[in-house]
């Protein structure tokens, strides 16, 4: 893939490569772009295949929640639920500090994809003060999800070059503009209904300033260790980012597990499934509801769904089964995009039921 670099250090080249870009994030494809905070790596935040990409561009292993980028207030009624938007709290922190390095994380509307909510039923927005990044979200029509622009556990980038070091040949395109001025990532502060709010990454908003700004709405509370003023947090790696099922999974390599009578089966690809809806037959098991993440093994379409298929899994038995019937996964096979599925299936067969 060759990397197009759209220049926009001015207003004249930024008028020209705007509307580019734009027409690459509605068509499905990726665009880094600067921020006042980092330089983001965009998509289209309701192109579920295209927000499968970023993962596979940064060669993440796993699914973090991304940060979906907004370029006007209105914005947010297409992403927050109406509970958070009626939360005074919003109104109040996004008068405040935006446009600017402020996230805030609120309950999502039901058709926010999964994966940029990485499985959990909230969402992060934020609305930058970048005129670039703004004036490219308002040409795509949509809210962009933009993780930063860097391969995994390497520094963010604060420059064009620093992203093209990173994913040059891996992207669509790249906006070229100034360094980032302010070079460390968003404050990011949960008010998804629980009162006080809790600061879940320490960012380019000092907690002091949150804290003076919400005392007559409950205050905050600090969820992530403080850094050194001025150190980025490199790994934000919230317990609470991490989405797990309520019905048990179980992931199986060859055999089938003996005490389960009822199931749901989640496979790789068909012929899997086919081979896994045997095994269970064979050892008598109730298959409710069965899904092949894709037909032949597709990484990116496996993972744009992966985690609406787990709900939909999770939804039948729920629904049809006995609390004892359980999802049946077959492993992802390793390797790019594949690693970070595999990761989730096996967190989520660890969770302590
Ligand atoms: P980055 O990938 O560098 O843009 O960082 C994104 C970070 O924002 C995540 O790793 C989380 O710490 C935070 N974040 C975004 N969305 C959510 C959410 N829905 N719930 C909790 N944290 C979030
Ligand atoms: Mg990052």
């Amino acid at each position: 893939m060759i990397t197009e670099r759209l220049p926009a250090h001015t207003p004249d080249s930024a008028a020209e490569s705007i509307p580019r870009a734009a027409a690459i994030i509605r068509s499905g494809g990726l665009v880094a772009f600067p921020t006042e905070t980092v330089y983001g790596l965009g998509a289209n935040a309701f192109d579920a295949p295209a927000l499968a990409r970023i993962f596979e561009a940064k060669g993440r292993p796993t699914f973090d929640p991304l940060i979906v980028h907004i370029a006007d207030r209105d914005d947010l009624a297409r992403l927050f639920s109406e509970v958070t938007l009626a939360d005074p709290r919003v109104a109040l922190l996004a008068d405040l500090f935006w446009p600017g390095p402020l996230t805030l994380v609120g309950a999502a509307r039901t058709e926010v994809p999964g994966l940029v909510r990485a499985g959990l039923e909230t969402v992060g927005v934020r609305l930058p003060r970048h005129e670039t990044a703004r004036a490219l979200i308002r040409a795509a029509q949509t809210p962009i999800a933009a993780p930063s622009a860097n391969r995994f556990g390497r520094l963010s980038p604060t420059s064009a070059e620093h992203v093209l070091e990173h994913l040059d040949g891996r992207i669509d395109a790249v906006l070229l503009g100034e360094s980032t001025d302010i070079g460390v990532e968003s404050s990011v502060v949960a008010l998804d209904g629980r009162w006080p709010a809790r600061l879940l990454r320490h960012g380019g908003i000092p907690l002091e300033d949150l804290e003076h700004a919400l005392a007559d709405h409950g205050g905050i509370v600090a969820a992530a260790p403080t850094a050194r003023p001025g150190t980025p947090l490199q790994a934000p790696g919230m317990t609470e980012s991490h989405y797990a099922p309520v019905v048990p999974l179980v992931l199986v390599a060859a055999d089938f597990p003996p005490d389960v009578s009822e199931c749901a089966l989640l496979a790789p690809d068909r012929a899997t499934l086919t081979d896994l809806e045997g095994r269970a037959a064979a050892a008598g098991a109730t298959v409710h509801a069965r899904v092949a993440l894709s037909e032949a093994l597709d990484p990116v379409a496996a993972a744009a769904h992966l985690f609406e298929r787990l709900h939909e899994l999770e939804a039948v038995l729920t629904r049809r089964a006995a609390p004892t019937a359980r999802i049946i996964a077959a492993p992802y096979p390793e390797g790019g995009l594949g690693s970070a599925i595999a990761d989730r299936l096996r967190r989520a067969a660890a969770t302590p039921q």
